[in-house]
């Protein structure tokens, strides 16, 4: 069944403002990480959820969301 109707679409789950990206390499939806060590140590980042198998990672904190293309 079909509405035309207009308005807000009722997002589930996730209750942050911040919509998780999509993967640009396999289109998996993308989970927040904290880089817990190395010179990124307590940094956020998006990390794709298929991780390991997929690596993609979006960097946080930049205007509009930086995609570290490879
Ligand atoms: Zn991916």
């Amino acid at each position: 069944m079909k509405t035309n109707e207009q308005g807000p679409t009722p997002i589930a789950a996730q209750p942050e403002a911040e919509t998780s990206p999509k993967c640009g390499r396999c289109g998996a939806s993308m989970v927040r990480r904290q880089a817990k060590n190395g010179p990124h140590a307590g940094k956020l980042f998006w990390a794709c959820s298929t991780f390991p198998k997929c690596r993609q990672v979006i960097e946080m904190g930049s205007p509009g969301g930086g995609v570290i293309s490879s």
